[in-house]
C-alpha cells in the first residue's frame, strides 16, 4: 500500500529527493509548490519503499498499511491530488514511466565555493530560526565556509520553538534537525546577540564575506479599528508566544476567567490558539507549554472559542493538513449554522480544487455533528471586524462584526449593510505576522519585508553587496516551516554567485565573533 503525507508536512522537500520514482508533488521547482497546502504522494506510482520516511524531519509520512483511524482522510487527500491530471498538459512532471525518470536532484559531491584568491569564506546569519538553519545547512555543505549566526534569544530555533504549537509534537521534531546542523563544527550559534544592538550590522559586512538577514517577521499585522486597545484584547502572536515561553511575552498574563474568546482570522494561527484555549489541560501537561500558561489553562473558564472569518468558507486562510487535523482528533469543534457561509452546504464537494472541495466537506460535516461536552470551537463566516465594544472598566465585552454576503459576479465578498455583536471576555486578533524594518537596511513597509532579487538585498533596482535575505523577511509570512528551505538554497546560490564572481572579499585577518563579543555559543 503507498506512503501518505499526513497533517504534520512541514514541506521542506526532503522526501521529493529521496524518493526513487518523483512520486511526491509538487517539487520545489513546479509552479504549485509556493502556494501548495502540503505535499502529496502519487499512489499509482509509489513503490512504498519508506525512502521518504526517513528523509522527513517532522515523522509525516506513514505507510498506507500503518495509517492510524484519525488520519485515513489522508489516504484520499493525496490520491485526490492527482485526479484528473492530464498528464501531458500538466507543469508537474509526472514519472509516467518512473523508469525513464531522471535524477531529480542528483546529490552533489560537496565542494569548497571557489573564490578568486581561495581560502576560506565566512558568512553572518542574522538569526536562528528556520529560515537561518536551512540557510546555515545549505552554506556548510561547502567546506571552506564557515558560518556565524547571531541570536538575540538564549536559545535558538525562533518560530520552530516559539511559534509551533505545544501540542503539534510532530512538527516540532524539525528541531533535531536544527539540532543536528548546529552540531557543524564550522556552525557557531552566538545566543544573547542581538545584531543592532551588541553589534552593528556594518561590522559584520566587514567581517564577513557576506550576511544574511533572517529575522522573520516579527511582529504582528495590527487590526485598526475602535476599541482595539481596550485590555482582553491581545494578538494571536502575544498569546502564541505566552503559550510557547517565549521571553518577550513571559510578563503577560491572559483573563481565562470569561465564558467566550473571539478569533478575529482564519488562518492556522487561530487553529492553533483555539485548539490551545479548548484543550484538556492534561493533554497538555505532557508537552512543551510553558508552566504558566498550564497553570491558567488549568483554571480557565473558557467554554467557547469563535473563529470569525470575514470572507466564505471555500476562502478559509487555514490549510487542509490542519483542519483534518483538527476534525479528527477529537477537537470539540463545529461550525454554527447561524454562522455558516450560505454558499457553504450547497457547493460542498463541487469546487474543482480539491482542496477547497475538502475543507467544505469537512466544514459541512462539522455543521451537522453534535457537539460534546467542554469547550467548544465555533467558526464563523462572512463577518467583518468593526469595533470591540467595551465595558465599564475598560475591558472588552464584544465584538461588532459587519455582515457579508458573497459577491457571486466579483468574486470576493461585499457588506450587507447589517451588524452583529457577540460576546466576548478576550479578543484575540490573528490576522497574519508583519516583518519589522532593520536600521540601514531598504524596507517595503507595505509588505513587511526587505526588498530583495532572489534573496539578494536591493535598494531600488541596487543590489547592496554582500547582504541577502531568507525567510519571512524576504518573502512575507506564508507557508510551512520547510518552505524555507527552498527558499534559503535560492538565497545562498545568490551568495555563492556573487562570490565566485569576486564580488565579496573580507580584510584579513578579523577578530573572532566569539571572542569579541563574549557571548554563549549554543551548543
Ligand atoms: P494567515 O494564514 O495569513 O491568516 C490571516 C487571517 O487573518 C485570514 O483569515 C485573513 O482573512 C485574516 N485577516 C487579515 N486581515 C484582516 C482584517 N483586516 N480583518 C479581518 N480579518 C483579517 O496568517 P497566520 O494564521 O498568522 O499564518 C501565517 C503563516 O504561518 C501561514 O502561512 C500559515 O499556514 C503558517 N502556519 C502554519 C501552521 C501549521 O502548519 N501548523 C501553524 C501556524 C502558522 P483573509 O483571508 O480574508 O485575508
Amino acid at each position: 500500500m503507498p506512503h501518505v503525507v499526513t497533517q504534520a508536512c512541514c514541506a521542506d522537500a526532503s522526501c521529493v529527493y529521496a524518493c526513487p520514482v518523483n512520486c511526491i508533488h509538487p517539487t520545489p521547482d513546479e509552479p504549485d509548490f509556493l502556494t501548495s497546502e502540503m505535499l502529496y504522494i502519487d499512489p499509482a506510482t509509489c513503490v512504498d519503499c519508506g525512502a521518504c520516511v526517513s528523509a522527513c524531519p517532522v515523522g509525516a509520512i506513514v505507510p498506507g498499511h500503518r495509517i492510524e483511524p484519525q488520519d485515513e482522510r489522508y489516504l484520499e487527500i493525496n490520491a485526490a491530488h492527482y485526479e484528473d491530471v492530464d498528464v501531458a498538459q500538466s507543469p508537474v512532471r509526472f514519472p509516467v514511466d518512473a523508469r525513464l525518470r531522471l535524477p531529480l536532484a542528483p546529490i552533489s559531491k560537496p565542494k569548497p565555493i571557489e573564490i578568486p584568491g581561495g581560502g576560506d569564506i565566512r558568512v553572518a546569519i542574522v538569526g536562528s530560526g528556520p529560515s537561518a538553519m536551512y540557510a546555515a545547512d545549505e552554506l556548510l555543505r561547502h567546506p571552506n565556509v564557515y558560518v556565524t549566526m547571531y541570536e538575540r534569544l538564549d536559545k535558538p530555533f525562533g518560530l520552530a520553538r516559539y511559534g509551533v504549537a505545544p501540542d503539534h509534537l510532530s512538527t516540532r521534531k524539525v528541531m533535531a534537525l536544527f539540532d543536528e546542523i548546529a552540531r557543524n563544527n564550522r556552525l557557531d550559534i552566538l545566543v544573547r546577540s542581538e545584531v543592532g544592538r551588541d553589534i552593528a550590522l556594518d561590522d559584520l559586512r566587514r567581517d564577513f564575506h557576506g550576511v544574511i538577514y533572517a529575522g522573520g517577521a516579527k511582529t504582528d499585522r495590527r487590526l485598526d479599528i475602535p476599541g482595539i486597545e481596550l485590555e482582553n484584547v491581545a494578538s494571536a502572536t502575544e498569546f502564541v508566544g505566552w503559550y510557547n515561553g517565549h521571553p518577550d511575552f513571559a510578563d503577560r498574563a491572559f483573563d481565562l476567567s470569561h465564558r467566550k474568546v473571539v478569533v478575529i482570522g482564519n488562518g492556522n494561527v487561530a487553529l492553533d490558539v483555539a485548539r490551545i484555549l479548548t484543550s484538556d489541560p492534561e493533554d497538555l501537561a505532557s508537552t512543551s507549554i510553558s508552566p504558566v500558561a498550564l497553570a491558567a489553562l488549568r483554571n480557565s473558564k473558557v467554554e467557547e472559542v469563535l473563529v470569525v472569518a470575514r470572507r466564505g468558507a471555500a476562502d478559509a486562510a487555514f490549510t487542509l493538513p490542519e483542519l483534518v487535523g483538527l476534525a479528527d482528533r477529537g477537537a470539540n469543534v463545529t461550525v454554527d449554522p447561524e454562522l455558516l457561509a450560505p454558499e457553504l452546504l450547497a457547493s460542498a464537494g463541487t469546487s474543482d480544487d480539491p482542496t477547497i472541495s475538502a475543507k467544505l466537506e469537512i466544514l459541512a460535516e462539522l455543521s451537522q455533528r453534535p457537539t460534546q461536552s467542554g469547550p467548544v470551537i465555533r467558526f464563523g463566516f462572512l463577518r467583518s471586524p468593526q469595533e470591540i465594544t467595551a465595558n465599564a472598566d475598560g475591558s472588552a465585552a464584544g465584538v461588532t462584526f459587519g455582515i457579508n454576503r458573497l459577491d457571486p459576479l466579483r468574486g470576493g465578498v461585499e457588506p450587507v449593510g447589517e451588524t452583529e455583536t457577540v460576546e466576548a471576555g478576550l479578543v484575540l486578533t490573528s490576522i497574519g505576522y508583519k516583518g519589522v524594518e532593520v536600521p540601514g537596511l531598504p524596507f517595503d513597509g507595505a509588505r513587511g519585508v526587505i526588498p530583495n532579487a532572489g534573496g539578494r538585498v536591493v535598494d531600488g533596482d541596487t543590489p547592496i553587496t554582500g547582504v541577502y535575505v531568507t525567510g519571512w523577511i524576504k518573502r512575507g509570512p506564508s507557508g510551512f516551516i520547510g518552505t524555507n528551505k527552498s527558499d534559503s538554497a535560492e538565497t545562498v546560490a545568490q551568495l555563492r554567485a556573487d562570490l565566485e564572481a569576486g564580488l565579496l572579499s573580507v580584510p584579513t585577518p578579523v577578530a573572532s565573533p566569539r571572542r569579541r563579543l563574549g557571548r554563549a555559543l549554543a551548543r
